[in-house]
């Protein structure tokens, strides 16, 4: 059974809509000096919504690689990526940036807050290249963090938080856009495994509750048991 056979139904994802992701034969090559990489190895691989899907692999597979040309950050040599309609391989530089801001939310494994905001700015931060007045960015910041289970933490900066509030503190950026797909690359590699179980039962119901469609790469096959579908990557493939 191939992963990205489209006749293979997918566990609680709505397959009577078109995909959200659909990758078609994506190949990424990095040229360094005399010697070509071969990251990924024409890919095909349909996302649909509400689907968790967890991509697994060794280290040097090719996982991040994907996960970056989904999420519209890096370009594939050759092949499609559509995401929710859109060849995010046709897009410019400055109609990426946008698109991204719009369409995605990034979840990284350091979380990536800066240091001197608080939660909540840190949350707003998404939200100020937008045209929403500080009113409604104020409502969907405390949305985003109410979420996530920090509405109490608003003030905050991240060093008074613990590495799973800053990590649902990241989740609430990433969401506070109300962006259809949330990329997460190994978001509980440094968290404890209590922390890592909230964080991943909120990506979990991102995907049954809210509707969206999340792709989450991790080495542990703890946290590949939240997905709803589980792919492998091996030296650039999708393994069978
Ligand atoms: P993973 O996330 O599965 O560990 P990556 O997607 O980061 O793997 O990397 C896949 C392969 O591509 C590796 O061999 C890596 O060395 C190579 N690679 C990744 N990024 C670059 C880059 N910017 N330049 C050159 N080679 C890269
Ligand atoms: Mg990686």
């Amino acid at each position: 059974m191939r992963p990205n056979d489209p006749s293979v139904p997918v566990n609680s994802a709505d397959s009577s809509e078109p995909p959200v992701v659909r990758i078609k034969e994506l190949s990424k090559i990095y040229q360094q000096g005399e010697i070509n990489v071969t990251a990924l190895n024409r890919i095909s691989l349909d996302i649909a919504r509400r689907e968790f899907l967890t991509l697994m692999g060794p280290s040097g597979s090719g996982k991040s690689t994907l996960l970056h040309i989904i999420a519209g950050v890096d370009r594939p040599t050759t092949g499609h990526c559509v995401v929710q309609g859109v060849e995010v391989t046709g897009l410019s530089e400055s109609q990426l940036a946008d698109w991204r801001n719009q369409n995605v939310g990034f979840v990284f494994q350091t979380f990536n807050l800066l240091p001197v905001l608080t939660a909540f700015e840190n949350v707003e931060l998404p939200l100020l290249l937008t045209r929403l007045t500080s009113k409604q960015r104020k409502k969907q910041v405390l949305t985003a963090l109410e979420l996530v289970g920090l509405a109490d933490r608003t003030s905050h900066l991240p060093r008074q938080l613990s590495g799973g509030q800053e990590q649902r503190v990241a989740i609430a950026r990433a969401l506070v856009t109300d962006p259809q797909l949330i990329v997460a690359d190994e978001p509980t590699g440094n968290l404890d495994s209590n922390s890592a179980h909230e964080v991943l039962d909120i990506l979990r119901s991102l995907c049954s509750d809210a509707g969206k469609t999340v792709i989450m790469v991790t080495h542990d096959p703890k946290a590949a048991a939240f997905g709803s579908r589980n792919v492998h990557l091996e030296k650039g493939e999708l393994a069978p």
